[in-house]
């Protein structure tokens, strides 16, 4: 990147090269605008590639290997134990993120989108001080922008009780560098992260135990989805304590010593904690805090809601006529994919096409074993909106390709409008349901009807027949599943 110190002036600045930043940058320089995109980090990509999605999805890669290997002894093929080399994997996984590093720069290149390392700092609402540090300081000096789009991004939550001060407590960046392979590890959130790492460290060889306050793993998703999900974490980890929360905890030399506080009883499957147990290391991944502040907007009308997310209109301007924002630092759901589609629409607004941002259809996905996806509406979201809606369930036990690779638990769920048979949402749980789910997205996008899907020839043996079969289960029958008795 770049360290230029002259004043300079630029059509477009974008604040932040993470996967909305870099997207808005490109999408805009293809639209001719001239445009500067400066980020605080050794390298471009933001928190995706350098510190969450790449980075996990490389291990979790990896791990889920190790697990196939694992349950292949029934099927007739035994493996001798994984060696497993921490440093060799960390090598893998920084190459792997260094390898996009570098496309994302060759882009920029490409695009003449100049790309600058500094923290930055609004003075005003024209202009931008750059600087080394975070106090606001321009020694790398200033930038007049016509437009500004504000793509900081978030960072984990830090939380006071858990917050002391030793090396065997991580967040999800400390804990993607996998410097070892705890023999425990305690996973504070039973959020996706959460549950992500604890994947990962336990297909390791670490014994990891999940607590989560609420009275369920993946709070707001569908209960039936979570509930094939937790069935198989509960033989993969080894406790999982719901309705708990942490009380205390002290680094006691060779490990940390956490002290419990349970709400009511645990939920049902899971065990109830003793009171006070010992983990080597503890990864606390209690959720994200948009990155709103230090960032001089005091000096604009820039409008931050009391969550921290920046307050954006449909064309993700913010209440300062020359900033527009994208990503996590808007709010929910804070995930690469809207951030780049917001990348997009804003580069689109700039170039003043009548385009705006409607994020109902943002696929959500959890890279666990087995991944869980939804697209659209939730039966969750349609009971507390009270939307009638049709539900199809379609198990996977009735798929031949799941049999074929001995993963029938699963199932593919359709939530269709009762009276026009409009598909309004998918939910999946299974393995690949992180790639099954993009088949929803378009259904539901282009407003097909559960007899669109169904006769559309999906190819077999597939798991994308769960979608099909499921579409013909919601308002009628399907060759797969006995038809109901009347
Ligand atoms: P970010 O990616 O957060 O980028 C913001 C950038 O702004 C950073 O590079 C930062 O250095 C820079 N910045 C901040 N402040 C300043 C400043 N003052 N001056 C200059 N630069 C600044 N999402 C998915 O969709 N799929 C996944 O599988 C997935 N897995 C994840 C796993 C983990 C462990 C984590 C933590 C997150 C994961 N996410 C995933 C979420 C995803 O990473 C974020 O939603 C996404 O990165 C948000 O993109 P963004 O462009 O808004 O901001």
């Amino acid at each position: 990147m770049s360290n230029n110190t002259a004043m300079r002036e630029t059509d477009m600045v974008v604040i932040g090269a993470g996967p909305g930043g870099y997207v808005a940058a490109f999408a805009a320089a293809d639209r001719g605008m001239n445009v500067m995109l400066v980020d605080a980090g050794e390298q471009p990509g933001g928190v995706c590639l350098n510190r969450g999605c790449i980075p996990s999805k490389t291990l979790l890669h990896i791990t889920q290997l190790i697990s196939e290997t694992r349950e292949t002894g029934p099927r007739g093929v035994t493996w001798s134990q994984p060696a497993i080399d921490p440093a060799a994997l960390r090598r893998w996984k920084d190459e792997v993120i260094a390898r996009n590093a570098a496309g994302i720069r060759q882009l920029a290149k490409a695009r003449k989108v100049e790309l600058v390392r500094a923290w930055t700092r609004f003075e005003n609402a024209q202009t931008l001080a750059l600087g080394t540090q975070r106090d606001g300081r321009p020694d790398l000096g200033q930038v007049k922008f016509q437009r500004a789009v504000l793509a900081t991004g978030s960072r984990p939550t830090a939380n006071n009780a858990l917050s002391i001060d030793s090396p065997r407590v991580m967040n999800s960046t400390d804990a993607l560098e996998l410097a070892d392979i705890p023999k425990s590890l305690l996973v504070v959130g039973g959020g996706y992260i959460g549950l992500e790492m604890g994947t990962i460290y336990a297909a390791l060889g670490s014994e990891v135990t999940v607590i989560e306050m609420t009275d369920g793993l993946l709070p707001g998703t569908d209960r039936d989805l979570v509930r094939i999900l937790q069935a198989r974490l509960r033989k993969a980890l080894k406790n999982i304590y719901l309705q708990t929360k942490v009380a205390n905890m002290a680094d006691v030399g060779h490990a940390v010593s956490v002290t419990f506080e349970q709400a009511g009883r645990a939920g049902s499957g899971t065990s109830a904690p003793s009171d006070k147990q010992e983990f080597e290391r503890v990864l606390v991944a209690v959720g994200r805090t948009p990155n709103s502040n230090g960032l001089g907007l005091e000096n604009t009308s820039v409008k931050i809601a009391p969550d921290g997310f920046v307050e954006v209109n449909e064309q993700l301007q913010t209440a300062e006529e020359s900033i527009y924002a994208i990503g996590d630092v808007i709010g929910q759901p804070m995930l690469a994919h809207k951030a780049s589609h917001e990348g997009k629409v804003v580069a689109e607004v700039l170039a003043g096409a009548p385009a705006s941002h409607d994020s109902r259809v943002i696929p959500a996905v959890v890279f666990t074993d087995p991944e869980i996806a939804w697209a659209g509406l939730t039966e969750t979201q349609a009971a507390e909106a009270g939307i009638e809606i049709r539900i199809a369930k379609f198990p996977w036990g009735a798929s031949g390709r799941a049999a074929a690779i001995g993963r029938n638990d699963g199932v593919t769920k359709i939530v269709a409008d009762p009276s026009t048979q409009r598909i309004l949402g998918v939910g999946i749980a299974g393995v690949g349901a992180s790639e099954l789910i993009a088949e929803a997205v378009l259904a539901i996008e282009m407003g097909a009807t559960t007899t669109d899907i169904a006769r559309c020839v999906h190819p077999h043996p597939t798991l994308s027949e769960t979608i099909a079969e499921g579409a013909e289960l919601a308002f009628g029958t399907t060759i797969h599943q006995a038809p109901r008795q009347h």
